[in-house]
């Protein structure tokens, strides 16, 4: 089993309300070769749908997780618990099913394996990880992203 961002198999609990599920051939194939676990760690953790945007303030997930860094929606607002906890859970269910790795969504705060928001609301990306995937990393279970199924299905 695989655990795998829930936005991605198009369920509603993107920041923004949206549907957009991934479909790419690559995922399709994922979806039809394994048992998939789908999981958002945001609402997980206590956040609605539709929300405000958040980003990682200074650092990444692996900051957040220390506790040196915070994150904050575009309102001005600390939500770092709502991740914390929402990465949490998802570590607890993924124990729970014994899943080594997953497929996480890129650019998001807490499922990226690669690259974030950089904290100033304006589109600008930078090097790091969400919180969700930095406490998978740290916990052995390998992350991709949706660009990097044909690693994970090689
Ligand atoms: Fe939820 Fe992760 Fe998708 Fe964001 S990227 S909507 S946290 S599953």
């Amino acid at each position: 089993m695989i655990i795998v961002s829930a936005c991605l198999i198009g369920e509603n609990v993107r920041y923004d309300g949206k549907i957009k599920p991934c479909k790419s051939s690559e995922f399709k194939k994922l979806i039809e070769q394994n048992d998939i676990l789908p999981f958002c760690p945001e609402v997980e953790g206590g956040l609605p749908t539709p929300r405000a945007p958040s980003e990682i303030l200074k650092a990444d997930g692996r900051g957040v997780i220390k506790g040196e860094a915070k994150i904050v929606n575009s309102k001005g607002e600390d939500v770092t618990e709502f991740f914390l906890k929402g990465a949490h859970k998802a570590l607890e269910a993924a124990k729970k099913h014994n899943i080594k790795a997953a497929v996480l969504k890129s650019k998001s705060p807490s499922c990226s394996n690669k690259m974030i928001y950089d904290g100033t609301f304006s589109k600008t990306l930078k090097q790091g990880v969400g919180v969700t995937a930095a406490l998978f990393e740290q916990n052995g279970i390998k992350v991709f992203d949706e660009n990097e199924i044909e690693a994970f299905l090689s």
